[in-house]
């Protein structure tokens, strides 16, 4: 057996284990017995020696990352089974052999009950990305399953986790292929291009889990003057020029993101006059843009990564959005985003609400938006709902 050691929490410090939350927190364990090392795994047990569950040891506030509820042995079948699960629901979802998208989130940690790991997929390709050691140490056990469940679907995989594993285990991983290759980095969403960089995007190469908020863009967009703030690989403008904007301006510190964004244009709408592309820093663009746009999209990266940085993010959240309201044109149509883990919807919407009251402007919201279906939330781990936005109509 695999579990040689075992952590025992401290009275009272096992209901949420018992409600099924996945995380076990450094500050609740009363006692570790044998010699336990990051990326382990172990077993959980209450101060009345209950077994509660088995997961991959950490360092740090997260100690451990449960992987079950129940005593098993993490064997070949016991992540195919896990796999299995998420690809069967992502093919229920219509994403597999869907004619106009090949891009989604195969599995989406907790969400799909392998907390630490992310795999996203790209017409082909599968992206992993590992935030815990323990899932790192299985990853060839992984691309296995991977083969074994998705068959002929799976021509490639590519680890990115350089940048992703807890620094304090000091393991240093190599990005790379772990079975096959391919340079097939074309993909399509609702049959529009995008060229994606997996070696040396951001996060996995694409923001896939805006797909839906990008689709509900185009319905409004006819007709509009359209700024998309944060564009990255401009995913927004396309949907907004799909959908018969007038203009459309897109936006990013990033010069390597605006260059991106120029090639995706190019290759979906070749010679089309109505797009721009500026690299600037949205605090400094936002501070002049008078009544130019009628369409605004605010979609920054998360401000907050740390519960200790909520107050500084909340701030910066009502500034974007306060300069936003105070220049829409009249009629207008914002779009905010939040993707902070750990700024709840609730505060996301006070510091929208506060922006709004500063502005004086009369704001109704028109949709609540969130991730997509292939970005499942766990119900008992409601951390794992983390994209938070609103459409608002400004008179
Ligand atoms: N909307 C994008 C994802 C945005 S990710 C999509 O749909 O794919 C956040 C982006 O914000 C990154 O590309 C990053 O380069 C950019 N960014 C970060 N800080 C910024 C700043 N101060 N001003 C402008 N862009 C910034």
């Amino acid at each position: 057996m695999a579990e040689k050691t075992r952590i025992v929490l401290k009275s009272g410090k096992d209901q949420s284990l018992k409600r099924f939350h996945p995380w076990v927190f450094s500050g609740a364990i009363k006692k570790i017995y044998g010699n336990l090392n990051e990326g382990d795994l172990v077993s959980v047990y209450s101060n009345k020696d209950e077994f509660l569950g088995i997961g991959h040891y950490q360092i740090g506030s997260i100690a451990v990352r449960i992987i079950s509820f129940t005593e098993i042995e993490p064997n070949y079948d016991f992540w195919k089974s896990k796999i299995e699960s998420a690809w069967e629901l992502r093919k229920k979802m219509g994403f597999v052999e869907h004619s106009e998208t090949n891009v989604f989130r195969l599995i989406h940690a907790e969400g799909d009950g392998m907390p630490g790991l992310i795999v996203d997929y790209y017409n082909g390709t599968a992206v992993m990305q590992m935030h815990s050691i323990g899932m790192y140490f299985i990853r060839e056990e992984l691309v296995k399953v991977m083969k074994d469940v998705l068959g002929d679907h799976l021509k490639a995989v590519y680890n990115k986790s350089a940048k992703t594993l807890p620094f304090k285990a000091e393991i240093e991983s190599e990005d790379g292929f772990l079975f096959g290759e391919s340079n097939e980095t074309e993909v399509l969403e609702y049959g529009l291009k995008f060229k994606v960089d997996w070696e040396a995007g951001q996060k996995t190469g694409f923001f896939i889990d805006q797909r839906e908020n990008r689709l509900l863009v185009q319905k409004y967009a006819e007709g509009r003057e359209v700024l998309n703030m944060f564009c990255y690989t401009g995913g927004f403008s396309f949907y907004a020029m799909k959908g018969g904007a007038k203009l459309v301006h897109s936006v990013d510190a990033s010069a390597k993101a605006i260059d991106l964004t120029k090639e995706n244009v190019e290759l979906n709408f070749p010679e089309d006059s109505r797009h721009d592309a500026f690299a600037a820093d949205a605090f400094e663009y936002l501070k002049d843009i008078q009544n130019k746009y009628d369409l605004i999209i605010l979609d920054p990266p998360a401000f907050a990564k740390h519960r200790n940085s909520l107050h500084q993010a909340l701030q910066g959240y009502k500034r974007i959005n306060t300069r936003a309201f105070e220049q829409i044109r009249s009629g207008g149509i914002l779009f905010t985003f939040s993707c902070s883990q750990v700024v709840s919807k609730d505060r996301f919407r006070e510091a929208v609400f506060s922006a709004a009251a500063i502005s004086g402007r009369k704001v109704r919201i028109l949709h609540q938006l969130t991730q997509p279906v292939d970005h499942p939330v766990n119900i008992y781990h409601p951390e794992s709902e983390y994209l938070k936005g609103l459409v608002l109509y400004v008179e």
